[in-house]
Order: structure tokens, then sequence, then C-alpha cells
């Protein structure tokens, strides 16, 4: 039945996205907050807001009887989780589903087979897409993990089954250093996830990050091409865009059919996201995961595509059909989102909360910027940095970095700190410029250039 009021299980930039697609698809909505984000841009924006706690998240957006509770006295018929928080806990799926509202995502058991990423290896193997060369799923077994290493190769990385967001993550060069660390790993990975499971993966010295969207409904399954996210910080992105400009025709339609295939074996509903490692010295690609959720990195996609993952996934969530089929998603252009995070990045990006005394935002033709932003608005400590991001698209890759040169100029934020000065940085790189990038290649550059990403403030201010 199709969803009539929407709970929003999120808060910052996400939950102003799904507000906006769902109040365009005519759905009322209600906002959870904690009480740090009473005054959120959200809450404004929502037609109800319900609070479900103090700050911590734990005792907040993570707590599944709070959410389900604001559900019921509210009458929300469908919740969207976004992404982080709950969005791939298999067992609040479930249980918002056993509470007769519809969850905004795949099913529990499809989250527990997708979402668990020594599963998903499996269920990858299956399908008949490459891995990267690695354990055949958790390591229970020290004496035989440490065999595996040896066949497999050093360095090799240790990897929290249940963990995302660029942690989670170990690299050992030698036996001894893995023996070491696998203990510590597991214990970290058991308090910061809920599970201590690891696995094991070569690592795979220069690629790229490219990852292919999907949508599925259960019964059909489409892709809307790729995204490439090489630009990362401690595993995690900073800036994307798409189309990739490393992959030849042969290797994106290959590329893009093993998500499809994936999507398929599992009978997969929702948005979702098959990541792959993408070797462009020998061609080959490899999976790392599946999130089984709407990814931050999302608008490149729909601004080259023309598509509303977020009103497609809310209305397959309500049990609609996919609304396009394969043939009809067609690409056009350039997109490139970076993250305005508030940090410094001339102070090793050391986080920055503060308040936002002065606002201009970027505009004109090609220009994007989904945030949480006001006048006045008090950034709270408790949660990720992240307080927006600009989007542009333009015909092609170069127009494209200039707008975003252009727009990434406009924004000013007065006195607050933002990784703004690290996208103008990069738009003059030689390297961004052509294309020329892999994952390891921003850290160096960092530790060479960071100390010069100083704010200071927009274009002409
Ligand atoms: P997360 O769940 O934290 O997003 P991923 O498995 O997607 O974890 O990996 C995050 C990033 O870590 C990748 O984009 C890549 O840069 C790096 N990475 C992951 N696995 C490997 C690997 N086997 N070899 C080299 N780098 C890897
Ligand atoms: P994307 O692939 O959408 O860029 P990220 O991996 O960067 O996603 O994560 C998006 C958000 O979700 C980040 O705020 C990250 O901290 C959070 N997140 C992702 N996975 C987890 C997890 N397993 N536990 C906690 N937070 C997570
Ligand atoms: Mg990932």
């Amino acid at each position: 039945m199709a969803i009539t009021k929407l709970l929003i299980a999120n808060r910052g930039e996400i939950a102003v996205r799904i507000i906006r697609a769902a109040r365009e698809l005519g759905i009322r909505t209600v906002q959870v907050y904690s009480a740090a984000d009473a005054s959120s841009l959200a809450v404004q924006l929502a037609d109800e807001a319900v609070e479900i706690g103090p700050p911590a998240a734990k005792k907040s957006y993570l707590d599944v009887e709070a959410v389900l509770k604001a559900a019921r006295d509210t009458g929300a018929d469908g919740i969207h989780p976004g992404y982080g928080f709950l969005a791939e806990n298999a067992d609040f799926a479930d249980a918002v589903e056993q509470a007769g509202i519809a969850f905004v995502g795949p099913t529990g058991e499809m989250i527990r087979t997708m979402g668990d990423k020594a599963s998903a290896r499996k269920a990858a193997e299956r399908a008949g897409v490459p891995t990267v060369p690695g354990s055949d799923g958790v390591i229970t077994d020290m004496k035989a993990a440490t065999e595996l290493t040896s066949q497999i190769g050093y360095p090799v990385m240790i990897k929290a089954t249940a963990g995302g967001g660029g942690r989670g993550i170990r690299i050992a060069e030698t036996p001894e250093e893995f023996a070491s660390l696998a203990p510590q790993a597991a214990a970290e990975a058991k308090a910061a996830f809920g599970d201590g499971g690891l696995y094991l993966e070569k690592l795979i010295g220069k690629a790229r990050h490219i990852e292919v969207q999907i949508l599925g409904d259960g019964t059909n399954f489409i892709h809307c091409y790729e995204r490439e996210c090489s630009l990362q910080r401690r595993r995690q992105k900073v800036w994307e865009e798409a189309p990739s400009s490393a992959l030849s025709d042969k290797v994106r339609d290959d590329l893009c059919r093993s998500a499809v295939a994936l999507a398929r074996a599992v009978g997969y509903r929702g948005a979702g996201t098959v990541e792959y490692l993408y070797d462009d010295e020998n061609g080959e690609f490899y999976f790392i995961e599946m999130n089984t959720r709407i990814q931050v990195e999302h608008p490149v996609t729909e601004a080259i595509t023309g598509i509303d993952l977020v009103a497609e996934m809310i209305a397959i969530g309500g049990g609609a059909p996919l609304s396009i089929s394969q043939d009809q998603v067609t690409v056009r252009g350039h997109s490139i989102e970076v993250r305005i995070n508030a940090e410094d990045p001339a102070n090793d990006f050391m986080p920055y909360p503060g308040t936002v005394e002065k606002l201009r935002i970027p505009g004109g033709p090609g220009v994007r910027f989904d945030h949480m932003l006001y006048h006045g608005y008090q950034i709270p400590p408790f949660y990720d940095s992240l307080l927006g991001k600009l989007i542009v698209d333009a015909d092609t890759r170069d127009k494209a970095i200039e707008r975003l040169k252009r727009a990434a100029g406009e924004l000013d934020l007065g006195k607050l700190k933002t990784t703004t000065p690290l996208f103008l940085a990069l738009a003059e790189a030689g390297d961004v410029r052509r294309g020329d990038v892999h994952t390891k290649w921003l850290e160096p550059w960092l530790e060479a250039n960071g100390h010069q990403l100083v704010n200071t403030g927009g274009n002409g201010s």
C-alpha cells in the first residue's frame, strides 16, 4: 500500500532531502529528532516532529523502540532510514515491518545477506561477480586464517564484517602484525558495530573506487550506471563523480551487468549500491561491498540520469513496481559532488562546530546544494561533520570542474571552517583534472598541500 505518512529516522542533509522528495509525492512527513536537533532545518520543514531522546545517537537516532513509538504515535505508515544510523540494521527493518509499517529499503533478510560484508562476498561469488581474493566468510580460526594470509600474500586487509563509513579496516604487512592486529580489530569491531566478526582481503595496491547504483522492486532490477569515488581520506569519500572517466564502454557494461546480476540473485528491493575496486592497468574489477541504502553521493547519478532516486525508493517502499526500465536510463553530461564538512582542512580536518553567522549559498546553472544550514544555525558537535553537499553538472568533465570551482567560490560561511578550500585546490590539481587518481592519491597530496588549505571566506567577501 502506498505510503501516506513517512517518518524520517535520520537527521541533517539527508533528512531534508527525504522530506523534499516526500512532499513532491504528496506524502506527509514526520521528523524524529534528538534534543540537540530541536531547531534543525529538517524539523522546520517536516509536517510533524517528535523528540525521541537526548543528543547521544545511541539514545535517540539509534533507539529502535523510540523510533517505533514515534511512528505509532503519529500514525506513520512508512519509515525512511536515510544512511548511517539504523539504515543497515536488519533487526530494525524487521521490527518496522512487524509493526505493519513499510520500511523504505530492503527486507531484514536482504540486509542480513548483503549488508554483512563477509556474507555479501559469498553472495557475490555465487552470482559470478569477481571479489578481492580473501577469506571465505568470517574468520573463525586464527591458525587457518594465518595460513590463508600467506596464500593470498601480504599486505592483507582485516575488515570488520559489520563495518562501514571507512571504519573497521586494518592493514597487516606481516604475519606478526596480523597476529597482533586481529584480536585488537575484533574487540574494536565488537565495541563499534556490536559484531566482532572479521574477514580478510588482499590489499589492492593501486585501484579506483567505482560503484554501481541499482534499483530493484523484488522482481525487476536495473542499474543507473556508475560513480567514481577514488578521492578518499581515511577510506572516506570526499569527492565523487559520475560517470567514471576511467572505464571503457566494455568494462562499464560488464560492471553494471554484474551489479544487476547480484541484485537479481538476492531479489533485491529498493535502492542499493554495489561497490568495486577497479585496476585500470589490467582492466579487472573486484566486488568489495554492497550498501543496502541510499548513499551520500546519490545526487551525481540523479544529475546525469534525471532519475529521482529517493522518490523512486519511497514509491517502491510503498509497494509500487519500478517506474523505469533499463532502456529508459540514459546518461547525459558529467556531475561532481564534494562533501562540505565542518572541519578545518589546514588543521588535519579537525571538527569545527560553530554558529552560522554568514550564509551565502552557491547557485546558478548546473548547481545543487543539498544542506542543513540556515542563518543562525548552531552546528551540534555530536554527529558527523557533513553540513552539505555541493553538486554540479555540465556537458563535459572539464566544464563540471570549472563549474565546481565557480560554485565553491560562491559558498561563504563567514568564520566557520569547512572543507571548501580543499575542493578549490583539488579543482586545480593536474592529476585531478586529468582524472588520473586512485584511492591512495589524496592522502600524500594532503601531506604536501594540506597546510595551504586555509579558509578565507568566499570570493569577493
Ligand atoms: P566501508 O564499509 O567502510 O565503506 P569498503 O569495503 O567499502 O568499506 O572500503 C572502503 C575503502 O577502503 C575503499 O573505497 C578502498 O579505498 C579501501 N579498500 C577496501 N578494501 C580494499 C582492498 N581490499 N584493497 C585496497 N583498498 C581497499
Ligand atoms: P556512502 O557510501 O554513502 O558514502 P559512507 O560509507 O560514507 O557512505 O557512510 C555514510 C554515512 O553512514 C556516514 O555518516 C558513515 O559514518 C555512516 N555509516 C556507514 N556505515 C556505518 C556503520 N556500519 N556504522 C555506523 N555508521 C555507518
Ligand atoms: Mg564502502
